[in-house]
């Protein structure tokens, strides 16, 4: 593996989360045209320009009646004025910063057109400030992704050859064209068929050397939280963990109401999960990583009166229970309190999350996932005393009426 000399970050799906809003106006679009938007189509038109994205979509769903060009036409109508509303995904700035701290370059290559970059990151200009001139748009190059154009391009305006960068990428077709470029790539993959991606290595660690060849240089990782610059020769480690606990920047405050959930937690597992609704997760699942993190909780309301006063530990799965092959997404703390076995279903919960403790992960057996959450518990009582941590214990967030 080479020295790593530029980082190369790719915008949608790694950066921002633009695929809800995308998914939402390409759906109502191709609905006015009687197609619906299948799984399919979406693997199939990630990554790429937009217009060959819709050109992708047309081609899977034979679509006839109505060309790509159109379509496009009618989805950016109604996307323009809700770019801005795109989120930065977790782990962004933690990177960002720490590699803009340590002088590595690093650039930007999109299959996304300059008029719309400079529109979905029109109010998060801190963001384009940290690649200077170094970024390059879909609508700047001759092929956009899966060619490795764009990659080529910007390597040779930073002076930088190809085997010396690494590319962070979501997407199967970006992740193909930082391959066949010859650089390094890390996937955080936004799609969850992992068989839509090139042959890759699913460790941290980099497969075999960087440089050309179709199953040479990819590697993925669960989330930007999971990225450790010490897999890369040239790469300066994070100063920043706390017992290889990773504080989150800002903390996440959520309030929700605790409803049933799969009723596992306490009779399979021993350990009782209070379940958040639906309703309040919608906005901070959207920005969460599955994965476990720790923070502090209140509850108060029926069943938990008596507590309306106390703050308490918590660790707290975010995700799908690979154990338990979930569809759905949930946001599961696990209070680290001896409520003497009573149930606080309807109470109000409110959370600070400070700490992500480690991607979420298929354990095989039951026996070994309980003993893992033993585990984290232990860590989180542990990093929670730490002041970084600690300091969110008497945040009014959580005490006031
Ligand atoms: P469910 O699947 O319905 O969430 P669990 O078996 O996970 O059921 O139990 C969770 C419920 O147990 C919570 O909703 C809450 O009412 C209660 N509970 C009791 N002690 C705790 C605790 N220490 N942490 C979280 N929930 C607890
Ligand atoms: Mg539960």
């Amino acid at each position: 593996m080479k020295e790593v000399k530029l980082l190369i970050w790719d915008l949608d799906g790694l950066i921002l989360e633009t695929e809800t809003l995308v998914i939402k106006y390409a759906t109502s679009v191709l609905q006015s045209h009687g197609y619906d938007l299948t799984s399919d189509a979406i693997a199939c038109s990630i990554g790429k320009r937009p217009l060959d994205a819709w050109q992708a979509v047309v081609d899977m769903l034979n679509i006839t009646s109505v060309t790509a060009e159109q379509l496009l036409a009618e989805s950016e109508a109604l996307l323009t004025p809700h770019w801005h509303e795109a989120t930065v995904l977790p782990g962004v700035y933690r990177l960002l910063i720490h590699f803009k701290t340590h002088n590595i370059p690093q650039a930007l290559a999109t299959s996304t057109p300059r008029a719309t970059l400079l529109a979905k990151l029109s109010n998060k200009p801190d963001i384009l400030h940290m690649f200077g001139d170094l970024t390059v748009c879909g609508d700047e190059v001759e092929r956009g992704k899966p060619h490795p154009d764009c990659y080529l391009h910007i390597a040779k305006r930073a002076g930088v050859h190809p085997s010396h960068c690494l590319v962070l990428e979501d997407s199967p077709s970006g992740c193909q064209a930082a391959i066949d470029a010859g650089m390094q790539c890390i996937i955080v993959p936004s799609m969850t068929d992992k068989a839509c991606y090139p042959k890759h290595s699913t460790t941290a660690i980099i497969n075999g050397e960087g440089g050309g060849g179709r199953d040479a240089a990819a590697a993925m990782i669960p989330s930007l939280l999971d990225f450790n610059p010490l897999h890369f020769p040239g790469l300066p480690p994070f100063k920043d963990t706390i017992c290889s606990t990773i504080p989150l920047q800002p903390e996440w405050r959520i309030k929700g109401t605790v409803v049933k959930g799969f009723g596992r937690g306490s009779k399979q597992l021993g350990i009782p999960t209070a379940n958040l609704d639906a309703a309040s997760l919608s906005r901070a699942l959207a920005e969460a990583v599955t994965g476990i993190y720790c923070g502090w909780c209140n509850i108060r309301g029926p069943g938990a009166e008596e507590y309306s006063d106390e703050v308490f530990k918590m660790v707290m799965s975010v995700g799908f229970n690979p154990v338990f092959k979930q569809k759905q997404r949930s946001m599961e703390p696990w209070i680290l309190h001896d409520f003497g076995g009573s149930d606080f279903y309807g109470a109000e919960i409110r959370l600070i999350v400070v700490g992500y403790l480690r991607p979420e992960l298929d354990f095989e057996g039951v026996e070994k996932l309980i003993k893992q959450i033993h585990n984290d518990a232990d860590v989180a009582r542990e990093v929670l005393e730490r002041e970084e941590y600690g300091r969110f214990r008497n945040d009014g967030f959580l005490l006031e009426d």
